[in-house]
């Protein structure tokens, strides 16, 4: 054996213990912190559907191929190193046998020429993302680059590294081609072309001697990436594996989980929500684990995007770099007193809050990054590892909400209120009719009879609040005009407990949730139509969970068969354009995307524009995860940087299908008329099913001629168009539409 043999086998098994050990010993630090974490017995099970949902999201990278550049060379890395896998082990082999290939497949020329061929894809990757990576600095984007708070060096570490390990086992297959021990001919076409140029005519110590050095530190950069890999951002290479396997399936964005609380055997102990990191569920911890600071979830923030300190991305990386700071008292409780009595420095991870209770106050998660959520899930939607940030920000609020009633104060109201009224505004179960005086509305009375199709779900907005009564009025009349039979709960209707789950009283939605399924249940509901997608969301996919079960349609999908059927008609073409803004709750969390649009099809005349957030990119209107009911003070209206962004098409109509968008998107129209920045008159906030009804026949609520007997009749109902509100939220602040003094 050679003096450069012996190097060789010794460096190179130093490298791989040594290496080895520290990457082994840093994973099951993070295996152990994993079992700290609570079970999460819902997240087992379905493996057939989960092993499929890995195979696309993982393996086939569907969902970060939904940014199709830099997804295309994420793509090259992922099955990249996949390949280079196999690279990496002949180069293993090769310290202890200089003819070392794979037993079986290691001579297949197609081996040869996929390892080389992605090994310049993966060289196109690093240079690409290098680009990526210069052109959305921060230093030149500030806060709208989507890496804006990630660990920068990080990112270039991963390129470097990534480059070393593509360098040195070119160079080492070269080596061997000129030595002619690489196991592979013409397929391996780079190897074989540097090895023929570059090493051509080199003598055999000088080959070895090169072959020594970028053996050894081919295996350093493997090891040296292994340890860097486990103790950043770039762990995801592991954990998104188990991360997607147990997201929530059909998709990470859904239903909220929780267990059922029996205040009655509840005991000193039980905590509601989450108050310290080591109550989150296991697959939390996961997700703290896989985020690769990509920045996806930010860059669609409504809340980021619009000067609120929350950004998607660093909830969760504060969350992670406070486990890995407390993990180790965590897993050993007894490592608080020695280092207390030596002064650790990082001792103040036991004592720090999780959630502040003022802005400011010195917490892991400030109070405005929590309470600037609106739960409209574009980070979700955005991630690429099915990161569920969504319930982390639940599982802070439930806590700060139900364990310390601590919470943006102008949001009681709406919690009292529902208690006490069963709606956000408290103005009781008798106004719930007032919206239908004039109309023929049936209302069921005892159970529902057998003729009757639907249950019209009408929710509180489309009974109590002003604009979104006249949409309400639109609905039923069409349903008439359709023949559909249906009935509304009228006085018996209470609020679904949307707005109390997502502030995170957990409790008070259970109640709602019980006595809506109960009541629900005893008339024999079987299908239910609603026009609010907050109501849709809930009984559809979280009454379940509850003992509900009910088949749900939202008014556009039922306006869309109607239509097909030739139930209803359109007659009159409009002139006008027309934009449609999807609500969060119809739209990303539910999928329905195109009956809204199709109903606007319908109808002949209307010059279509999309704006450039749409469907599953959709941008939030600002009012979902109970901040209708709190005050926006931070930075720049969620709702005026939504219709500013609708303006830009200069439409006509700006239409949705959610009674909480209407009101938003209508109060931005106001504020910018208001404001001299738009005429009055030249943009309308419209519901679709007003554009089809205007359609069939002209309605005052789009042309606003007033000249409709039943928008007149509706206007007149409760205030008048325009007018201020009588005795219900209508235009106003925050704070007036949660009813608050
Ligand atoms: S749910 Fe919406 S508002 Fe909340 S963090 Fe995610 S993107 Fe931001
Ligand atoms: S949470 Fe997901 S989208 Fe956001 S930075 Fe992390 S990996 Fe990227």
């Amino acid at each position: 054996m050679h003096t450069l043999d012996i190097i060789r086998i010794v460096a190179s098994l130093l490298v791989i213990i040594v290496g080895g050990a520290i990457g082994a010993r840093r994973m099951w630090f993070l295996f152990r912190l994993l079992r700290v974490a609570k079970p999460m017995p819902e997240r087992w099970g379905g493996w057939g559907k989960k092993l499929r949902y890995q195979l696309r999201h993982v393996v086939a990278q569907e969902k970060i191929l939904q940014w199709t550049g830099v997804g295309i060379l994420h793509a090259f890395i992922f099955w990249g190193f996949m390949i280079a896998q196999s690279q990496s082990l002949e180069a293993i082999g090769e310290v202890f046998d200089p003819d070392f290939h794979i037993p079986l497949i290691g001579r297949w020329e197609i081996l040869g020429f996929t390892q080389d061929l992605f090994s310049v894809l993966i060289m196109v990757a690093i240079i690409g993302f290098a680009i990526v990576r210069f052109a959305q600095s921060p230093r030149i984007r500030g806060k709208q680059s989507r890496f804006a708070g990630s660990y920068l060096s990080h990112g270039w570490y991963v390129l470097l590294l990534e480059f070393a390990l593509l360098y040195t086992v070119l160079v080492l297959r070269g080596v061997r081609v000129a030595h002619g021990t690489l196991p592979y001919e013409r397929g391996a076409f780079l190897s074989r072309w540097i090895g023929e140029n570059v090493f051509a005519g080199m003598g055999e110590f000088q080959l070895d001697l090169v072959g020594t050095v970028f053996l050894v530190a081919h295996i350093a950069v493997i090891f040296g990436f292994l340890i860097f890999t486990v103790y950043s951002k770039h762990l995801h290479i592991f954990t998104i594996f188990p991360n997607v396997l147990f997201a929530r399936l059909p998709k990470a964005l859904g239903p909220l989980e929780s267990e059922k609380i029996d205040v009655e055997n509840m005991s000193e102990d039980d905590v509601l929500g989450v108050g310290q990191i080591e109550h989150f569920g296991f697959k939390r911890f996961l997700d703290m684990y896989t985020c690769t600071e990509c920045g996806r979830c930010q860059s669609q923030c409504p809340a980021w995007n619009t000067g609120k300190p929350l950004s998607p991305k660093l909830v969760i990386m504060d969350l992670r770099d406070h486990l890995y700071a407390k993990g180790p008292y965590m897993l050993d409780p007894s490592l608080a007193e020695a280092n207390g009595s030596n002064g650790h420095e990082n001792i103040d991870v036991l004592n720090m809050k999780l959630v502040g209770d003022a802005p400011g106050e010195e917490s892991v998660i400030d109070f405005d990054v929590l309470w600037s959520c609106t739960t409209c899930g574009a980070c979700v939607e955005e991630c690429p590892v099915d990161i569920e940030h969504v319930d982390h920000i639940m599982d802070m609020r439930r806590y700060k909400v139900q364990m310390e009633s601590s919470f943006p104060t102008e949001a009681g109201g709406m919690l009292r209120n529902i208690e006490n009224s069963g709606d956000p505004w408290g103005l009781g179960q008798s106004k719930r009719m007032e919206w239908a005086e004039g109309l023929d509305v049936p209302v069921v009375n005892g159970t529902i009879p057998d003729d009757v199709e639907y249950l019209f779900w009408v929710g509180c907005a489309g009974a109590l609040e002003d604009r979104s009564k006249k949409v309400t009025r639109t609905v039923a009349e069409l349903l008439n005009k359709a023949g559909v039979k249906y009935v509304v709960l009228g006085q018996g209707e209470s609020c679904n407990g949307d707005p109390a789950r997502r502030l995170g009283m957990e409790y008070v939605f259970q109640m709602m949730a019980q006595a809506n399924i109960e009541l629900l249940n005893s008339i024999g509901a079987k299908k239910i139509v609603t026009w609010c997608p907050h109501c849709f969301n809930t009984i559809k996919n979280e009454y379940p969970a509850f003992g509900g079960t009910f088949e749900v349609v939202h008014h556009t999908q039922l306006l869309t068969k109607l239509v097909q059927e030739g139930r209803l008609t359109p007659q009159t073409a409009i002139d006008k354009k027309v934009t449609y803004h999807d609500p969060c709750y119809l739209g990303r969390h539910n999928e329905v995307y195109d009956p809204p649009r199709a109903v606007v099809d319908a109808v002949a005349g209307l010059e279509k524009v999309e704006m450039p957030r749409c469907r599953n990119h959709g941008f939030c209107c600002g009012a979902g995860g109970a901040r209708f009911y709190m005050e926006e003070t931070i930075g720049k209206r969620v709702n005026h940087e939504r219709i500013d962004e609708a303006l830009e098409l200069e439409p006509d109509l700006v239409s949705t299908a959610c009674p909480f968008c209407f009101v938003m998107l209508d109060d931005a129209v106001s504020d910018k008329v208001g404001s001299g920045a738009l005429a009055e008159g030249t943009t309308k906030v419209v519901d679709v099913s007003q554009i089809l009804a205007e359609s069939l026949l002209p309605l005052a609520s789009i042309n606003g001629d007033g000249d409709h007997k039943s928008v007149n009749v509706a206007a007149g109902a409760a205030t008048g168009p325009g007018s201020p509100p009588a005795d219900g939220p209508d235009e106003g602040s925050h704070a007036e539409r949660a009813g608050q003094p």
